[in-house]
């Protein structure tokens, strides 16, 4: 059976995420990876599936290291020298989700095989360890701490920002206000003791959510604002005035930090491309991100969603890495200058309904290689086509029953031809 989507496993508890399913996934882990470090979110949920998946990994002769709540990159940077890292959680998704995502050494999340392994397992009959081979469980106060010296030794502890930081109540409460604090910034910390009930606002990272941290750092006139998501993979930002630095902002403003060759989607913004010498385009999600950015050799790696790779670290999206590289930048440059100097291109996008997106995508991309020199096409995720002047991506949603047109161009008027021109095909089919 399909347990895995491209971000682990992850629902309701104990509608689709049960501690059966837990001790299952524990088991199949335990089968294959004979050293396990476990952490979680604060979600209610947490120690339930974490037990679980404890009982049915060291059922299988696996020794675990326990390291408790902390952030998502935190538990991947712990991955190293050891077989396999999982993680206890739904990440942006309100207090009933949770979710088990796994991790390699290298920091990367497990790759469709790898997960394509592990369902296989979930279904098997396994055979347990023997009495005297059934794994121990240690705990790992250490790994918040591991984390922070590596950071702490990039960054310095010569900081004077005064950075106001939303940590949602979630995993980031535990090391990214202390980071920043020891990194010399004066800290404002909003929402910042662990709570999985998450009851300032939902952990995702929406503009809407964070209508306080806003007014804080405007009101307090602080440098720089900072928020989490429920497990502090994803980082969003305000600046001085109160104004929120959205998804693809952000990863403008991180990309013109490379020079070379950095990894994104290929439904994020042009601007790129004029800002850094080679763009590779991934499929949409941070785990196709990841994966391009280790094949490619690439220097960093994001997505409009707030999640940023930096190899230096580790292949896992980090945001706290980014929290404090942020503060760097905003100590270095001026920031509202910069935003100002970036082209700033129109973009337009549009849901189509129809209950046969599957089918008329294939349609669609037979008529689009027949019309089109294939130097302009890209397949990789949706259609992509390239004109002189924009793009234009002919996608189907993952989650409902629509196709989604997203064009961008260096004007208003190509931006109106390119998008007519794609409609107008796409209607035809349905
Ligand atoms: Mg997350």
């Amino acid at each position: 059976m399909k347990y895995f989507g491209s971000s682990g496993i992850r629902g309701l508890i104990n509608e689709k995420i049960t501690p059966e399913l837990a001790m299952k996934v524990g088991k199949a882990v335990g089968k294959e990876y004979k050293k396990i470090v476990i952490g979680r979110d604060p979600r209610p949920s947490g120690q339930m599936l974490e037990s679980a998946l404890i009982a049915g990994a060291s059922s299988m002769g696996a020794t675990i290291k326990k390291v408790g709540i902390l952030p998502t990159p935190t538990l991947a940077y712990a991955s190293r020298a050891i077989d396999c890292g999982i993680m206890v959680t739904a990440s942006h998704n309100p207090a009933p989700y949770n979710g088990i995502k796994l991790w390699n050494p290298d920091g990367s999340s497990f790759n469709t095989h790898q997960m394509e392994r592990i369902e296989k397992s979930i279904d098997g009959e396994l055979d347990l360890a023997p009495w005297d081979r059934v794994g121990t469980v240690q705990e790992n106060p250490n790994a918040v701490r591991e984390h922070m010296d590596l950071l702490l030794d990039k960054m310095g502890t010569d900081h004077e920002l005064k950075v106001v930081i939303d940590c949602a109540n979630g995993a980031g409460c535990v090391e990214t206000p202390f980071l920043l604090g020891e990194m010399g910034c004066k800290v404002i910390a909003l929402n910042s003791n662990p709570n999985g009930f998450f009851p300032a606002h939902d952990p995702e990272p929406t503009e809407k959510n964070l209508a306080d941290l806003g007014r804080t750092v405007k009101n307090t006139g602080a440098d720089l604002g900072i928020a989490h998501d429920g497990d502090a993979d994803r980082l969003v930002a305000f600046d001085k005035n109160g104004n929120y630095l959205g998804g693809d902002l952000l990863l403008a403003l991180f990309a013109s930090q490379y020079d070379k060759k950095i990894a994104v989607p290929i439904n994020s913004s042009m601007v790129l491309e004029d800002i850094v010498g080679e763009v590779i385009r991934t499929r949409v999600g941070d785990v196709y991100v990841a994966e391009r950015l280790k094949e490619e050799g690439a220097q960093f790696g994001g997505e409009p969603s707030g999640t940023w790779i930096f190899p230096e670290i580790s292949y896992a999206p980090d945001a706290v890495y980014g929290a404090s590289l942020l503060v760097k930048m905003f100590e270095e440059q001026d920031i509202q200058e910069k935003i100002a100097e970036l082209p700033s291109y129109p973009t337009k996008r549009e849901a189509f309904k129809t209950n046969k997106k599957g089918e008329i995508m294939r349609k669609l991309e037979e008529k689009y290689r027949k019309d089109h020199d294939e130097t302009q096409l890209n397949f990789i995720d949706g259609i992509r086509i390239e004109y002189e002047d924009g793009w234009v991506l002919i996608r189907q949603s993952g989650t409902e029953p629509k196709i989604r047109i997203t064009a961008e161009a260096k004007n208003e008027r190509s931006l109106d031809k390119i998008f007519k021109e794609n409609e107008t095909i796409l209607k035809e089919e349905i």
